[in-house]
C-alpha cells in the first residue's frame, strides 16, 4: 500500500533521477571494488587448485618424469582428463606442472591439451612456455626460486590470464611449480556477473529504500501531527483543556499574573437537537477561529469543554481585556450577520483576574459564576429566535404605521413599526424582540420584510414612509446587498426614509458615508433617529446628507423640568433651518406639549396625540382625522 502510495505521488522521480545521472561514477566504483573482491577470491581458489596438483597426481610424477621414466599414452590421456575434471572442481581453467629443462620452461602435466598430442611420447608431458608465448617466462623463471606463492597476470598465444605459481619440491628435491590459471575473460565475466547482479539488486531495491526514506518521512510528519494532536483540539484547533491547563499552570509557577476569560456559546444544544451535531460542530469551530482572531498570539486559548472556551491573558497591557472583548463582539456580529442560515452564535462570557494559587481551583470557581450568570441571562432568548424563525415563515411578523406630521405644510408621512402576533401572546411590540433579534441575520430578515411590506404601502398610499434599520443590519452587508435587490426592482423607492441611529452613524462615520451614498442614488433619503440619546455629536450632521433628525421622547417628556432639554430642542430646530434637515420631535402625546414645542422651533411632530401605529387599512382610514388635529395648531395659541 505504502508502495503504491508512493509511485502514485511520484515522489521518486527526483531520486531516480539523480541515480540515473549517477549510474557511470557508480559502475566504475562498483567495478573497482567488485573486481578487488572477486580477485581475492580467485587467488585463493588458484592457490587451492595448484596446492592440490600434487595429491591429484602423486608425489612421485615430477621426479618419475623428470627421471625419464615416462608414461604410455593412456595414462597421459588419463591424467590430462583428470587435471581437466579436477580444474572444473576447483573453478580454475587451468591446472598444470612446470619444470625447468635446461633453458626452457616446460609444461609436464597440462589439463585441456589433448587435442594437442601427437604420437611422440616426449609431446604428451614435454611443452615449452616458450612455444607457447608465453611472456611471463621470465618471471616463471625466477619463481622457482620462490618460496612464496606468485601470483601474475600473463598473456599467451591463445589468451590472457590470472595465474598462480606454486613452487615445490619433488622427493628426489627436483623444483617445480604447480600452477593454475583463470583467464582473464572468465575473470571478467565473473566480475560483470557480479555487477548486473548488484545493479539488479539495486535496481530492486532502489524504489524499496526511497519508499522506506519515504516512510521514515512520513513517520516524521505523523509524528510532528500526533505531537500536535496531544496538544491541540482536534475539532477547533485551539490548546486542549490538558495542554491548555499545563500552560496556565507553568505561567502560575513563574508568579504571573493572567486576566482569564471563559465564554461559552449558547444554546448549542438546541442547535444539535435541531440541526445535528455536525452543524454544532461547525458553529464550535466558527466560534474558535473567532475567539483565536479576537485575541493576540501570546494569550493561551483553550477548549475547556464542549462549548465552553478559556482564554488566559497574560502579558497585559490594561485595555486588552476590553479589546479582546470589543473584538470578540465585533467579529460575532459580523459572523452572526453575514451567515445566511438559521444559525447565528449567542455567547456568555466572563472575566477574572487571577493573581496566585491554584489553577484548577480558580477555573472551578469561575465556573460556578458562569453557571449562575447562566441562569439570569434569560434562556427564552434562545428559545425566542427560533420562534421568530418560524414565525417569519408564518407569515407572523406585522407592519403598523404612524403618522409623522407636519404643521406647516400640512402634511402626513409615516413610519413602519414591526409587531410580532405571537400564536399564544398576542400582538409583541418591537422593544421585547428586536435587541434578541440584532445579535443574528434574523434582524436583517425582518428588516427586509418591513421594507417590502412599506415600499407597497408607499405604492398604495401615494406617501413617504421611514424605515428603521438597526445598526447591526446596516453593518451587514449581506443586507446591504439584498436591499439594493429590492430596490432596483421598486417604484417607490423615492417615498423611503431609512432612520438609522447616531450609533451607526458615528461608529465608522466613513463606511456609513459610503453606504448611505450608494442608497441615495437609489432614491432613499435618511433620518437621524432617537436624537440626542446617544453620543450627540453634531460634528457627523455635517459629514453626512440626512434630510431628517428625529428628537427623541425624552426631550418630550422632560419639556417641564427645569433642564437643559428646551434649549438643545431650540439649537436642533435652529440648526435643521439653516442646514436644511426637517426636525421631528417624537413622542408628542398632548396638545400642550406641541404648542410648548412650536414656540422652540418645532413644526414637525410624531406621538400618540395624532395616532398611534395601525395596520394599514386603519392608517388609511384615520388620516382625515389626523389631518384635522394638525389644523389645531394652524391657528396661533390663545387667539
Ligand atoms: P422608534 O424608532 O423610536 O419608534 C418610535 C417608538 O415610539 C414606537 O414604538 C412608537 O410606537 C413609540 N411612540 C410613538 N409615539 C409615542 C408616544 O406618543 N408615546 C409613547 N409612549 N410612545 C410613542 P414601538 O413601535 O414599540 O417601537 C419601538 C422601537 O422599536 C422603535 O423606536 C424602533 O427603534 C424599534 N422598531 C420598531 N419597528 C422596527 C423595525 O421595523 N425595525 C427596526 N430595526 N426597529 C424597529
Ligand atoms: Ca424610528
Ligand atoms: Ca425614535
Amino acid at each position: 500500500m505504502i508502495y503504491l502510495n508512493f509511485i502514485r505521488s511520484k515522489k521518486f522521480i527526483i531520486p531516480l533521477l539523480i541515480f540515473f545521472i549517477g549510474i557511470p561514477l557508480q559502475l566504475v566504483i562498483i567495478y573497482r571494488v567488485e573486481k578487488k573482491a572477486i580477485l581475492k577470491e580467485i587467488d585463493s581458489e588458484l592457490l587451492e587448485a595448484a596446492t592440490n596438483i600434487k595429491y591429484y597426481l602423486g608425489k612421485d610424477y615430477v621426479s618419475k618424469k623428470l627421471n625419464g621414466r615416462s608414461y604410455n599414452k593412456e595414462r597421459a590421456v588419463e591424467i590430462f582428463t583428470d587435471l581437466q575434471e579436477r580444474a572444473v572442481e576447483q573453478n580454475v581453467d587451468y591446472l598444470y606442472i612446470l619444470v625447468k629443462s635446461e633453458d626452457d620452461i616446460v609444461y609436464a602435466a597440462l589439463s585441456d591439451y589433448k587435442e594437442e598430442l601427437d604420437d611422440s611420447e616426449k609431446a604428451y608431458f614435454w611443452y615449452s612456455l616458450t612455444e607457447a608465448e608465453d611472456d611471463s617466462f621470465d618471471e616463471t623463471w625466477s619463481a622457482f626460486d620462490r618460496e612464496e606463492p606468485l601470483f601474475l597476470n600473463s598473456s599467451d598465444e591463445w589468451d590472457s590470464y590470472r595465474s598462480v605459481y606454486l613452487t615445490e619440491t619433488a622427493p628426489d628435491g627436483t623444483k617445480y611449480i604447480a600452477g593454475a590459471d583463470v583467464t582473464i575473460t572468465t575473470l571478467n565475466d565473473k566480475i560483470m556477473e557480479r555487477i548486473m547482479r548488484i545493479m539488479k539488486m539495486f535496481l530492486i531495491a532502489f524504489p524499496i529504500i526511497i519508499s522506506f526514506a519515504h516512510m521514515e518521512r512520513e513517520n516524521k510528519i505523523i509524528e510532528g501531527e500526533m505531537e500536535k494532536l496531544s496538544t491541540k483540539d482536534t475539532l477547533t484547533g485551539v490548546y486542549n483543556r490538558k495542554h491548555g491547563l499545563k500552560m496556565f499552570k507553568e505561567l502560575s509557577e513563574k508568579g504571573m499574573e493572567a486576566e482569564v476569560f471563559i465564554v461559552d456559546i449558547r444554546g448549542l444544544n438546541k442547535i444539535n437537537a435541531d440541526q445535528g451535531l455536525t452543524t454544532g460542530d461547525r458553529m464550535i469551530k466558527a466560534f474558535a477561529g473567532i475567539l483565536k482572531k479576537s485575541v493576540r498570539k501570546s494569550d493561551i486559548v483553550m477548549r475547556l469543554e464542549g462549548d465552553k472556551f478559556m482564554v488566559v491573558l497574560s502579558e497585559f497591557p490594561v485595555e486588552s481585556e476590553e479589546n479582546m472583548l470589543v473584538n470578540l463582539q465585533g467579529s460575532l456580529n459580523n459572523f452572526n450577520m453575514n451567515n445566511p442560515t438559521n444559525l447565528y452564535i449567542q455567547i456568555i462570557h466572563l472575566f477574572k483576574s487571577y493573581k496566585k494559587g491554584e489553577v484548577e481551583g480558580f477555573i472551578g470557581g469561575m465556573l460556578k459564576d458562569l453557571i449562575a450568570k447562566k441562569r439570569y441571562v434569560s434562556e427564552k432568548d434562545i428559545e425566542m429566535v427560533q420562534e421568530m424563525f418560524e414565525s417569519i415563515e408564518e407569515d407572523r411578523f406585522v407592519v403598523h404605521y404612524q403618522p409623522k406630521v407636519n404643521i406647516q405644510t400640512e402634511s402626513i408621512s409615516y413610519e413602519a413599526l414591526i409587531r410580532w402576533d405571537h400564536p399564544e401572546k398576542g400582538l409583541i411590540y418591537p422593544d421585547y424582540f428586536i435587541h434578541v433579534a440584532e445579535r443574528s441575520v434574523l434582524i436583517n430578515k425582518l428588516t427586509i420584510f418591513v421594507l417590502n411590506e412599506s415600499l407597497k404601502a408607499a405604492g398604495r398610499m401615494n406617501t413617504k414612509i421611514s424605515v428603521n434599520i438597526s445598526p447591526a443590519a446596516f453593518e451587514s452587508d449581506l443586507f446591504i446587498s439584498e436591499v439594493k435587490e429590492i430596490l432596483g426592482k421598486s417604484k417607490y423607492n423615492n417615498l423611503l426614509t431609512f432612520e438609522i441611529t447616531e450609533g451607526v452613524a458615528i461608529d465608522d462615520v466613513q463606511n456609513t458615508l459610503e453606504k448611505i451614498k450608494i442608497l441615495t442614488e437609489y432614491g432613499v433619503v435618511f433620518s437621524i433617529d432617537d436624537f440626542g440619546t446617544g453620543y450627540s455629536s453634531l460634528g457627523y450632521l455635517e459629514k453626512l446628507p440626512v434630510r431628517e433628525v428625529k428628537i427623541d421622547k425624552t426631550f418630550t417628556d422632560n419639556l417641564k423640568l427645569k433642564t437643559i432639554n428646551p434649549m438643545i430642542v431650540r439649537f436642533i430646530c435652529e440648526l435643521g433651518k439653516v442646514m436644511e434637515f426637517d426636525v421631528v420631535i417624537e413622542g408628542v402625546e398632548r396638545e400642550e406639549q406641541i404648542w410648548e414645542l412650536m414656540k422652540l422651533g418645532g413644526s414637525s411632530f410624531q406621538g400618540y396625540f395624532f395616532d398611534r401605529g395601525h395596520p394599514i387599512d386603519v392608517t388609511i382610514k384615520n388620516r382625515k382625522m389626523c389631518l384635522e388635529k394638525v389644523k389645531i395648531f394652524k391657528e396661533p395659541v390663545g387667539s
